[in-house]
């Protein structure tokens, strides 16, 4: 009796997950509207699959785990593919390939077909995550292309891919009199962002990757709109071939009876290099292996170059290269068994979004964080994400109790992509901007004109402070090393570091209290503090932490003032005359310092002993660019910007971000624009970086 209900149970099991994968894929291959990651649905197949295996009398023919893909919808025409497309096997783990290894090894041990060293021989491509399509040449002109559908049976997509610009409609060379190119369409990530930007604006539908945003850009049934998509193709198979016209001589290579003996390609890898020579897109990213080591190795290595693709792969297929050997080990069902891809770890996930809580930045701004059910994405458990800022929660319509889709690529920060709106529960509830700082009470304020919303306490606001610190302490500023993280985070939270005056007053005695200080490291504070305390005035302005005073800026403010006390009574309009500076930058300076708290934190310093030094000036000698004014352009061989910059303030000159009559020089380097078009109009005379260095007498 308990073995029936077991059974029953199991059996319902693979009812249920037979319907919601089909379900998954009717979203995912028809509707390009997947609402599960792809993690989730690899999930759920591995579960049908493992249960099938254990109970064989379980499997029916039409299980998700015997076919492919989904039935072609209505509104194209269907193609029947004269070699089916199928799909590929997974392999997750090291020993799933150790296993795929060795199954093939063994079949070809049995059938003779062994190399002299015993190990196998793999062609290692990359797994595009786009969609699969068969394109059909006769006599070397583009007849016809399809969708995979379910494998039998595609889309006629021909007028789409005609669109598309990687596509040849033509073969190059000696072309065959027939031949089915397989090959993946996809999009690249940056073309992918720019289209969903379009999709916005106009209020169209937005999509969630690139792969459905190729799929849907695809699948279109006017192509005047495919042709408005940027879709690209890479081949990487074959299906359909005929060598020859010649009545009796026809031969036919397809990946289901290679037959080596007729041609002189006799892998995988040759085949693709003679695709290549015939005009046809294929990916350079390729590599012929040799054993397991030889396929990890090749994981190993595309896996850290990711990111840096400019489109998104989900892992690498491996590929017995023997054409022979392909055709000894056959098919199961749904893929061949001389190929197998190895997934990466995905990179987004679905999760439920608990809450949205705000955090507060140097200057106050408030960015809402999402706090996220923990999810394993990416190669780490994410438990927060950025949601930028209010405008970004609305654009994306995600809200607190949603389904929402995280995404962690590399070291990138991860992000909420956006919510699965069929799954919203009804109490989903939207986000409201909290009117009271949630660290120091102060309000919060959202210019009209601006995105970010900010806590008005300034350094009243302990995040604001930490945020201060940290800023202050950073290499551009007043570069004070050994001033970490956690240690300003205790020095705020326990009240001694008030504000930025207050470090400068630190002893080691006191520092040794702290968690994690050692008398080395808190002498070699001591002595970091000591020598920031005669920072240059550029740096000490720009450490104070103004808004949209970034460091040029506050050098000019040094340069043209020289002293704090003299940039602190500048109102608007003095402040006005100091080069690039506008409106919005004057206004800045001016509500700073008009704070009496930011004057005391000045005055403070004073009094703690920070003495800022003058932007250097060439000691008191020669001042070979007294009263020119230079202007920079183009990468300089051997100089940044700032070094030029520095060395000519340091001459005596000034330096200008734009061409006039008085510009003096123009110093040009490498990729020189508009700026060297307009000297050479007005007569300006012209340097490269040896020309400077000697009017600087270097
Ligand atoms: P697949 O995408 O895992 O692998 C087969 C496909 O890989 C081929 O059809 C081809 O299109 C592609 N491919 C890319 N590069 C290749 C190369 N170099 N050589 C050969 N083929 C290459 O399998 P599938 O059957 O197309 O789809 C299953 C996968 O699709 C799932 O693992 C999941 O990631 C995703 N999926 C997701 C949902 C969802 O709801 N999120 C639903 C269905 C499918």
């Amino acid at each position: 009796m308990t073995a029936t209900d077991g059974e029953m149970s199991v059996a319902q099991r693979v009812e249920a997950l037979r319907s919601q994968i089909s379900d998954h894929n009717h979203r995912y291959y028809v509707l390009d509207q997947p609402t599960v990651s792809d993690a989730e649905y690899d999930r759920l197949m591995v579960e049908l699959q493992s249960l099938e295996e254990a109970h064989p009398d379980l499997i029916t023919p039409d299980s998700p785990t015997q076919r492919v893909g989904a039935q072609p919808v209505s509104g194209f025409d269907s193609v029947r593919h004269a070699v089916a497309m199928l799909s590929l096997s997974n392999a997750f783990e090291t020993e799933d390939v150790e296993a795929f290894n060795k199954r093939v090894a063994d079949t070809l041990r049995g059938a003779g077909l062994t190399n002299n060293d015993g190990l196998v021989e793999y062609e290692a491509e990359l797994k595009f995550d786009g969609l699969a399509v068969s394109l059909r040449y006769e006599q070397g002109k583009l007849v016809q292309a399809a969708t995979r559908g379910d494998g039998q049976t595609g889309e006629d997509i021909t007028s789409n891919i005609r669109t598309l610009r990687s596509v040849p409609l033509s073969l190059r060379g000696e072309y065959p009199v027939v031949l089915e190119v397989r090959g993946e369409v996809l999009m690249n990530r940056a073309d992918f962002e720019r289209l969903n930007e379009t999709q916005q604006r106009r209020g169209d539908k937005i999509f969630v990757n690139p792969r459905n945003a190729a799929a849907g850009s695809l699948r279109q049934l006017d192509p005047r709109i495919t042709a408005q998509r940027p879709l690209r193709f890479y081949a990487y198979g074959w299906g359909e071939l005929v060598l020859d016209d010649a009545p009796g001589a026809q031969q036919t290579l397809a990946d289901e009876a290679p037959d080596p003996a007729q041609t002189l390609r006799n892998t995988h890898s040759a085949m693709l290099d003679w695709l290549a020579t015939l005009g046809l897109p294929v990916s350079p990213s390729r590599e012929v292996v040799r054993g397991v080591d030889g396929l990890l190795q090749f994981y190993e290595d595309r896996g850290g170059q990711r990111q840096k693709l400019p489109f998104d792969i989900d892992g690498v297929v491996y590929k017995v290269n023997s054409l022979e050997a392909q055709r000894v080990l056959g098919f199961v069902a749904r893929a061949p068994r001389f190929a197998i891809a190895h997934k990466f770890p995905a990179q987004e996930e679905t999760t439920t979004l608990l809450d949205i809580e705000v955090q507060v930045g140097r200057t106050g701004a408030i960015t809402p964080v999402a706090r996220l059910k923990p999810v394993f994405v990416g190669g780490v458990t994410v438990t927060n994400a950025t949601l930028h800022n209010e405008d970004e929660i609305l654009r994306k319509d995600v809200r607190i109790g949603d389904t929402v889709i995280v995404r962690r690529a590399g070291d990138v920060i991860p992000e909420v992509v956006g919510p699965v709106i069929e799954l919203r529960p009804e109490n989903a509830r939207p986000f409201v901007m909290p009117q009271h700082c949630p660290v120091c009470d102060s309000a919060i304020e959202r210019l009209e004109d601006e995105a970010i919303a900010r806590c008005t306490g300034g350094l009243f606001c302990a995040a604001q402070r930490k945020q201060t610190i940290r800023h202050a302490a950073s290499r551009k500023a007043l570069d004070i090393e050994g001033l970490g993280e956690k240690l300003v985070d205790q020095l705020v939270e326990s009240d001694r570091v008030k504000s930025l005056a207050d470090l400068f007053t630190l002893k080691v005695e006191e520092l040794l209290l702290y968690d994690r200080m050692g008398r080395k490291s808190a002498e070699n504070l001591v002595a970091a503090l000591e020598r920031a305390s005669e920072p240059e005035l550029g740096r000490l302005l720009y450490a104070l932490g103004i808004r949209h005073v970034g460091e040029t800026t506050a050098r000019d403010l040094a340069l043209h003032f020289g002293s704090v006390d003299a940039v602190m009574a500048a109102d608007e309009e003095a402040l006005l005359r100091v080069r690039d500076v506008g409106p919005v930058v004057a206004g800045s300076i001016a509500r700073f310092f008009g704070e009496p708290h930011n004057r005391e934190v000045v005055h403070a310093l004073e009094s703690a002993g920070v003495r800022p030094r003058a932007v250097e000036v060439s000691d008191g000698g020669a001042q070979p660019l007294e009263g020119k004014t230079l202007v920079l352009t183009g990468t300089m061989p051997n100089w940044t910007r700032d070094e030029a910059t520095r060395r000519i303030l340091a001459a005596g000159g000034k330096v200008s971000g734009s061409v006039s009559k008085k510009t003096a020089y123009l110093v040009a380097g490498e990729d020189a624009g508009s700026k060297l078009t307009k000297a050479t109009e007005l007569g300006v005379i012209i340097l490269d970086e040896d020309g400077l260095k000697e009017l600087l007498g270097d």
